[in-house]
């Protein structure tokens, strides 16, 4: 095992980090921006490091004042966390030329996953169905609209290299996909440095439903079941839950089957998420594969009792996974993403001093979060302040339970996206289970306050 991790992160997930940390015996080693002095990742861990100024490229993002923290500290291995530089194979490679052992998969495997067409390659040659497309990048106007046409519209241009909801722009017609082709590929180039599109057919009413795979070194990889993240808005996800309402025993069979089956295909080591879309007629596919911990791994930790992060760490450092067969679900979970945004002001971020911070509590009811009262939201990063996540015997029962926990909680000074969540769980269709990823942006009116 190692002796000590330096978290190349901050925010909830730092603080998740250092608890499986410390309940593994293992040290932690802080990393903090100037303008995370009095977050309690910083408080909590064993050591700490300034490395920069607020903007993420002078800190969280700058690789070499990361290096230096874990040497200057005497850290042996490091966990990125997710988002930064959780999916950046240059990090991974500088680690493990410091000798210092990357918590996540090797620079090869982000690699393969992380460019969205060779990943739907690796897919297809794993036999892993995958949305119908382009079988790479297209560089010829005419040839992709040619694919288009055939496959009919709607279609989605995206940018291999994209990510977090970026780079990917729906056409409706030809002359659509015409104007949004090249603003697609500029924009591509401009924002990942990489101007490589393709073209995957548009489903209407899909569901997002990823599954959860963890390996180790020893050849055992096991998916630990779904999470269906239907409710997004522009791509991102506000509410996760599993199990996912519509799922059956058979479907969850082959959809697991095939997550595993893309998760072996490169030999993946530690905790990986296949993303796929589910479609209105039963059909599935394959979109995409995060290489990292995700922001939702709660969900399946309490469905399943069972703790990611830390089979995570306990994997990287060569042990066996703990749990080759997984034991019964319990239930159903929740959670919903609190981030200090205006929803009533298009999501609007809203930093700023946190005057009262009041948590729900009760059985199974779990908060992961770095705030409190006093704590001031800094203007430089995700908005994301608190993931609330909540178990109950049913379905019903979870949302019941939620509903009176987002009730109970109280955040006072920035705005939040409290009251919307507690909107969204008297819904009509949520409680029916009835959504897709285009359901939020559809309805959003019955979201809006009476002007
Ligand atoms: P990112 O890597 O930016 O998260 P993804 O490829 O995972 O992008 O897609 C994010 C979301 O975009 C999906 O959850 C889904 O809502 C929507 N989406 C992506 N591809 C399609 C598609 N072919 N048809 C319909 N919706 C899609």
């Amino acid at each position: 095992m190692f002796r000590k991790v330096l978290i190349a992160n901050r925010g909830e997930i730092a603080l998740r980090i250092i608890r499986a940390c410390r309940e593994l015996g293992v040290q932690t080693v802080a990393v903090y921006s100037e303008a995370d002095r009095e977050s309690l990742h910083v408080r909590f861990a064993d050591d700490d490091v300034c490395i920069g100024p607020p903007p993420g490229r002078d800190s969280y993002l700058n690789i070499p004042r990361l290096i230096a923290a874990a040497e200057i500290t005497g850290a042996d291995a490091v966990h990125p966390g997710y988002g930064f530089l959780a999916e950046n194979a240059e990090f991974a490679e500088t680690c493990a030329a410091s000798s210092l052992t990357f918590i996540g998969p090797t620079p090869e495997q982000i690699r393969t996953m992380g460019d969205k067409a060779t990943a739907r390659r690796t897919a297809t040659a794993a036999g892993v169905p995958v949305v119908p497309g382009t079988p790479g990048p297209v560089e010829d106007p005419d040839e992709a609209l040619a694919f288009a046409e055939r496959s009919g519209f709607p279609v989605i241009i995206k940018a291999a290299a994209g990510g977090g909801g970026k780079g990917m722009r729906v056409a409706r017609d030809a002359d659509e996909f015409v104007r949004n082709f090249t603003l697609a590929r500029q924009e591509a180039l401009s924002a990942f440095g990489n101007g490589d599109v393709y073209v995957e057919k548009f489903l209407l009413r899909p569901r997002h439903v990823e599954f959860q795979v963890i390996g180790d070194m020893h050849g055992t990889l096991i998916h630990v079941g779904e999470r269906d993240c239907s409710v997004q808005r522009r791509h991102q996800k506000l509410v996760e839950e599993a199990p996912c309402p519509v799922m059956t025993p058979e479907l969850r069979e082959r959809m697991g089957d095939a997550a595993v089956k893309a998760a072996k295909s490169i030999n993946y080591v530690g905790a990986g998420t296949i993303e796929m879309l589910l479609d209105e007629d039963g059909s599935f596919y394959f979109m995409e594969m995060n290489t990292r911990i995700q922001v939702e791994h709660p969900v399946t930790e309490q469905l399943y009792g069972v703790d990611l992060v830390k089979e995570q760490i306990r994997v990287a450092a060569g042990e066996p996974l703990s749990f080759p067969q997984l034991g019964p679900m319990r239930g159903h979970v929740i959670e919903v993403r609190i981030n200090a945004e205006d929803p009533q002001r298009n999501f609007q971020p809203s930093p700023g001093n946190i005057e009262v911070f009041h948590p729900p509590g009760g059985p199974g009811v779990r908060l992961d979060t770095h705030v409190y009262t006093g704590y001031r939201v800094p203007p430089y990063y995700d908005s994301m302040i608190a993931k609330l996540i909540v178990s109950g015997n049913t379905r019903r029962e979870a949302i019941q339970r939620m509903k009176w926990a987002l009730d109970q909680f109280v955040i006072q000074g920035p705005a939040t996206t409290i009251p919307f969540l507690g909107k969204l769980m008297n819904d009509p269709d949520f409680v029916a289970g009835d959504v897709d990823t285009k359901w939020l942006e559809r309805n959003f009116d019955r979201f809006k306050d009476p002007a």
